[in-house]
């Protein structure tokens, strides 16, 4: 089985290739017009993906080495995201779907993240997690933890009350003056710092809920009053405070996943989403796995971000289950709960 994936749903252009759980290609157009902004700009990403989408899908199928008449199924993503973007890439899956007379699946985008799990690379397999296992699941717009219990059944046990784990790295960063994304950025700077020279409050959240709200603010106020004294504090100690400001958000994640992780008696763990590429979250992660007896799972780099392979992979799964998008579907900027199909 082949199926091609297309992800549209914020600011990259995606399109990917699948046979079976194998990866033939999978190309990403970044957008760097919002760069400048420090944030997407909507309007101008679903320009970006209207300009983009045709030339991203052909080098898609080039790359796979195959022709567009192989194609068994198209699978796009439906939602949550930026309904100008999400509408591109709809409307060109339903398009070429109707060209080439084959079904289409509509992929919820947080499911996709989760089942990146699941790809294989043409030399060489990578580690599945077996059912049920737990996800942390963490974005730019997500932070959640999830029971999984087959290709087709998911709970959310976990989830933020307002902020986004990337949110926080991204917004934090903002106020350092750092560049957007700042995820990534202070990822690099809390390698040369030292994680316990500041300490911010932790929210104290019931059950497995985040809050990452409270942490941008009080990390506002307290630049704020040192800046009051030295002008100079955050140049002067940018690698510390974002070394210490990631070890708490880290520290947060893992308090509720290993609560989890108790709670259900699971002991496969996986992580998710553009926070999974934190180098920091990814040791601590795996430390913690070591001290437990957890089987993690960390997924290949270009696997955390946004990318289409884990919607072609997500498809690939459905197309086996014969679940197919009629031809009226329209994307969905919202998705309350994506582990119930509506
Ligand atoms: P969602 O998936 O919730 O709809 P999204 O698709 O915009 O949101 P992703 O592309 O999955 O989000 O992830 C982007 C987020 O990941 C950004 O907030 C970015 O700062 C963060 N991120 C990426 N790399 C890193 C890193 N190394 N460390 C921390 N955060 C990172
Ligand atoms: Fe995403």
């Amino acid at each position: 089985i082949t199926i091609l994936g297309i992800e549209s749903s914020c600011d990259d252009t995606s399109a990917a290739v699948i046979r079976n759980t194998t990866l033939l290609s999978n190309v990403i157009a970044s957008q760097e017009v919002h760069r400048k902004y420090g944030g997407v700009i909507p309007e101008l990403a679903s320009r970006a993906h209207q300009q983009n989408i045709i030339p991203v899908i052909d080098t898609a199928i080039k790359e796979a080495g195959i022709s567009a008449s192989e194609i068994d199924g198209i699978a796009f993503t439906r939602g949550p995201g930026l309904l100008g973007s999400l509408l591109v890439g709809v409307s060109f899956a339903k398009g070429l779907a109707l060209s080439l007379d084959v079904p289409m699946m509509e992929i919820n985008h947080l499911q996709g993240h989760i089942f990146s799990h699941f790809i294989d690379l043409p030399d060489r397999e990578l580690p599945h997690p077996r059912f049920p296992f737990l996800c942390l699941l963490v974005s730019g717009g997500h932070s959640q933890i999830v029971l999984v219990k087959d290709y087709a059944e998911m709970e959310i046990i976990g989830t933020t009350i307002d902020d986004a784990a990337g949110e926080a790295f991204d917004k934090c960063a903002k106020v350092m003056g750092l560049p957007y994304p700042g995820g990534p950025v202070i990822d690099r700077l809390a390698k040369e710092g030292a994680p316990q020279r500041f300490k911010f409050a932790k929210p104290s959240v019931d059950g497995l809920d985040y809050s990452f709200s409270g942490l941008k603010t009080s990390f506002l106020y307290f630049l704020r009053d040192e800046m009051r004294d030295n002008p100079d504090f955050i140049e002067q100690n940018k690698a510390d405070l974002c070394a210490s400001l990631q070890s708490t958000i880290i520290d947060t994640l893992l308090n509720k996943l290993v609560k989890a992780a108790k709670q259900y008696d699971i002991d496969e763990i996986a992580i998710a989403g553009g926070v999974s590429a934190n180098s920091g979250l990814r040791n601590a992660v795996a430390a913690e796995g070591r001290k437990r007896g957890w089987n993690t799972y960390l997924p290949e780099f270009k696997f955390t971000t946004d990318n289409a392979a884990m919607i072609a992979i997500t498809g690939y799964f459905k197309y086996q289950r014969g679940e197919f998008a009629p031809m009226d579907i329209a994307p969905v900027s919202r998705i309350g709960d994506f582990s119930k199909t509506e």
